[in-house]
């Protein structure tokens, strides 16, 4: 039989916004130290914007940026829909082959010219030569922007950068985080230097990047391997087999019905600050336990 006070804590959670699915669930999270955070959606915004475009041959700005709009049509990722947001008037072109390349970018034939775009990774499989835009790729990174590079068989075309930011109570929430004890850690497929900038503005403490969709569980589970009990938060499709490594998953309010679907526990408002109640509430309801 479940206790009263595991009752009363589940009420309690939903109160403040918490959906418990799986009471046992209080009780696993009571035992936490660590907790990981999804990047995009999670902790940013998830709605990122084209903040820079960059040129490495003689195509233009519009030029770029329309090719990318057009590649991008087929893809429902954030990036995809912020370039396409950043190019009111896209005239129609064939689309042919169209390819998503998971965690890496997409692919497709545009006009009759196969293009590829997206991050270093998928240029490098692909032989493109990024030398000229090595620089440019740091120093945006650096800011807390996310590179996607734009290449047509082999040559480097150009370099759109998309900047997305923290949610308004990002700093606030991780804060009381580390007040109650918790170690912090982003987990992103982005660039390296990208997640430690937005780490830093958030107040993570690790970072684990560069992570493939299929490798997000399994960096959960070196967590776990480690004698850690985690926490794992996230919004998206790709996020639900890492939410079901994790002892305690939680999914975003806003997030994908397979995130929800996985995770032990739901918030009801996209408020990082309902995850501080949860774990909060979960301690004092084992607390009354004992
Ligand atoms: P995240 O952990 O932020 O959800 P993803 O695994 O979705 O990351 O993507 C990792 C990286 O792959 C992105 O930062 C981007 O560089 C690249 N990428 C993935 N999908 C796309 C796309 N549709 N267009 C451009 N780049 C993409
Ligand atoms: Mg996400």
């Amino acid at each position: 039989a479940t206790p009263m006070s595991v009752i009363a804590g589940v009420g309690r959670a939903a109160e403040l916004g918490v959906l418990v699915r799986d009471a046992d669930a209080l009780q696993r999270a009571s035992e936490v130290d660590t907790l990981v955070f999804d990047k995009t959606g999670t902790l940013t915004q998830g709605t990122p914007q084209v903040s820079d475009v960059l040129l490495y041959s003689d195509w233009d700005r519009q030029q770029v940026l329309h090719a990318a709009a057009h590649l991008e049509q087929g893809s429902s990722h954030p990036l995809a829909t912020a370039i396409i947001a950043a190019v009111p008037d896209l005239p129609a072109v064939d689309v042919e082959q169209f390819r998503t390349i998971r965690g890496k970018g997409v692919s497709a034939t545009v006009a009759g010219r196969t293009l590829l775009l997206g991050n270093l990774a998928l240029m490098e499989a692909q032989q493109v030569d990024c030398t000229p835009a090595r620089e440019d790729i740091e120093r945006l990174a650096a800011l807390g922007a996310t590179p996607v590079l734009l290449a047509d068989d082999r040559q480097l075309l150009g370099l759109i950068a998309l900047r997305d930011n923290l949610r308004p109570e990002s700093r606030a929430a991780l804060q009381r985080l580390h007040q109650l004890g918790f170690q912090l850690v982003m987990l992103t497929g982005d660039h390296e230097k990208t997640a430690r900038a937005i780490a830093a503005e958030a107040g993570i403490d690790d970072v684990i990047a560069g992570v493939l969709p299929e490798g997000k569980a399994q960096a959960i589970e070196q967590l776990q391997q480690q004698g850690r009990k985690v926490v794992m938060v996230g919004d998206g499709i790709n996020d639900a087999p890492a939410l079901a490594q994790a002892d305690v998953g939680i999914a975003m309010g806003g997030g994908s019905d397979v995130a929800v679907e996985t995770a032990a526990m739901t918030l009801m408002r996209n408020d990082l600050h309902c995850v501080v109640d949860a774990l909060a509430i979960s301690r004092a309801t084992l607390r009354n336990m004992r």
